[in-house]
């Protein structure tokens, strides 16, 4: 055993530098999904303050551009604060910081519903602001994704797959 021990501990050292290596990558990659999950759970708790949610709701009200309410008003800050934080959602999705299933897993129904309000409030920001830049570019991904995200579970069986309409 000894000799062999001897003969072999090139190899040896190999074997367990490479056992090593694999133990740190799984360690990391563990840790990498654990924090994913942490800041999604985060992201998921500010989606659903009752201030964040009061702003979809009056999202859902603007059909036409003259529904956007004022620009000093609480109703408006709302709905742009509820916007901004979808923003940041889509960042987050985007930079890999949140995994992007588990996000669309939860949020796609809002996001596609919240699409053409959503639009409409922008270019009524853009055109109050006077400004060139159209806000919130993540979000509008994030929109986009979720219209053509599909989940597993029933509440998108009776959704049409894009490009059938
Ligand atoms: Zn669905």
């Amino acid at each position: 055993m000894g000799t062999w021990l001897t003969n072999n501990k090139d190899i040896i050292g190999i074997a367990l530098a490479v056992i090593g290596l694999a133990v740190t990558a799984y360690t990391v990659a563990t840790a990498r999904t654990s924090q994913r999950r942490d800041a999604f759970m985060r992201m998921h708790e500010v989606l659903l303050l009752p201030e964040i949610q009061e702003g979809r709701r009056l999202l859902y009200q603007v059909d036409a551009i003259d529904d956007v309410p004022s620009q000093n008003t609480i109703e408006y800050q709302k709905i742009n604060r509820a916007l901004a934080i979808f923003d940041t959602l889509g960042h987050y999705v985007r930079r890999g910081h949140v995994d992007r299933r588990e996000a669309l897993e939860l949020w796609h129904h809002s996001l596609v519903d919240l699409k053409p309000p959503a639009e409409t409030f922008i270019q009524a920001r853009k055109s109050k602001h006077r400004s060139e830049w159209t806000p919130w570019p993540r979000l509008r991904w994030l929109m986009s994704e979720a219209a053509a995200y599909r989940s597993k579970e029933d509440c998108c069986k009776a959704r049409q797959t894009p490009g059938s309409v």
